[in-house]
């Protein structure tokens, strides 16, 4: 049984049910930071026509904390949070370049960590915490992120 497969198992036993469309939304979704419209796109491919069980279907993705949204950019992406433990939307930062939307992550507990042990939240309880940084490459003004070679922050995302 592989990794995914044993997730699977262990959702079953909490009686959440991943149906084939689900499975295929999460599919859709490995390693990648998705719009709406590009995960209903990806999945009309699969033969799934019907935008509004798609979205019910985010919707208990979303419940079930197999996936959260985040906003970047200004639209609202989804992610997968099952992979492993610590990949959740609470454990690495997002970094997007502006000119062209390229996403990447970067794992780093210590930044949350220090914000949870921060005083100013000794006598409450965080339940979420995301952290989004956008920005542009220094070259920027060069218009050189419309390439995706010379982007630093899509070549950051290959190096990972
Ligand atoms: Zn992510
Ligand atoms: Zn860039």
């Amino acid at each position: 049984m592989d990794e995914r497969e044993k997730i699977f198992a262990e959702l079953r036993k909490q009686n959440i049910r991943i149906t084939k469309q689900r499975k295929a939304i999460i599919d859709v979704l490995e390693g990648k930071h998705l719009t709406i419209q590009d995960v209903y796109s990806e999945l009309r491919k699969r033969g799934y026509n019907n935008l509004g069980t798609v979205y019910n279907n985010i919707d208990f993705l979303l419940e079930h904390k197999i996936v959260a949204q985040i906003f970047i950019n200004g639209k609202k992406h989804y992610d997968l949070t099952i992979d492993e433990k610590s990949h959740s939307a609470d454990s690495h930062i997002h970094v997007t370049c502006k000119v062209n939307n390229n996403i990447i992550e970067i794992n780093d507990s210590k930044i949350f960590e220090d914000i949870k042990q921060n005083e100013i939240f000794k006598n409450f309880r965080i339940t979420k915490l995301q952290l989004v940084v956008e920005g542009v490459c220094d070259h920027f003004e060069k218009d050189s992120c419309k390439k995706d070679e010379a982007c630093f922050i899509k070549a950051l995302g290959q190096a990972r």
